[in-house]
């Protein structure tokens, strides 16, 4: 099927002090929309022109559409896990309790993606992800990876390519981080977990 820009659940300016309007007006309407056109453009004519995003990452041989695909469902994780108004700082119900268990507490899972972030070299993501027995784990990947290759279901995530914060952040990598914890929608997270 073609794929889609999914819409926001926020407005562009909302996300600030966190993430500016500058910033999301690049990174969701420019680099998001280019990697949802490359999708499209590299899987017309090919077997992979009516599968979902999904089905392309977990088919997909290594290269340009497997890169492009994978960015797409990155990026709308991303962008769906963030809010404006929290509902909640930390994580609640069995979220919380496999936080607990995996991490010993919500701060020390915190200091983890966060160091995660913070040391992985270049361009990259880090995921907070469950695996079948909902134990938790934080990874980090170069490039477009994710934790769906590896059968783990993904709860969060941080985009720790340069577009994501330098506008606002420029060099300052770990301030991006730090002020992306005030805008963690954990009731999405919490519904990914269940
Ligand atoms: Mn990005």
């Amino acid at each position: 099927m073609k794929t889609i820009l999914e819409a926001l659940p926020y407005q562009l300016n909302s996300l600030a002090p966190s993430i500016s309007e500058k910033t999301l007006e690049f990174h969701y309407g420019k680099h998001l929309q280019t990697y949802v056109n490359n999708v499209n453009s590299l899987s017309a004519g090919t077997p992979f022109e009516n599968e979902t995003i999904k089905n392309i990452i977990a088919t997909a041989p290594e290269g340009a559409l497997l890169n492009n695909a994978s960015q797409v469902f990155n990026h709308h994780f991303y962008f769906a896990g963030l809010t404006p108004k929290p509902s909640h700082a930390v994580a609640t119900g069995a979220l919380a309790e496999s936080i607990n268990k995996s991490f010993g507490t919500f701060d020390e899972m915190k200091r983890l993606m966060s160091e995660a972030s913070i040391s992985l070299f270049g361009s990259g993501w880090v995921w907070l992800s469950a695996d079948e027995n909902k134990h938790l784990s934080i990874t980090k990947y170069a490039n477009a990876g994710n934790p769906i290759k590896e059968g783990k279901t993904p709860l969060l995530c941080i985009d720790v390519w340069e577009h994501a914060y330098y506008l606002d952040y420029q060099n300052r990598r770990a301030d991006y981080v730090a002020a992306l914890w005030d805008i963690v929608n954990w009731e999405v997270a919490e519904t990914h977990f269940i």
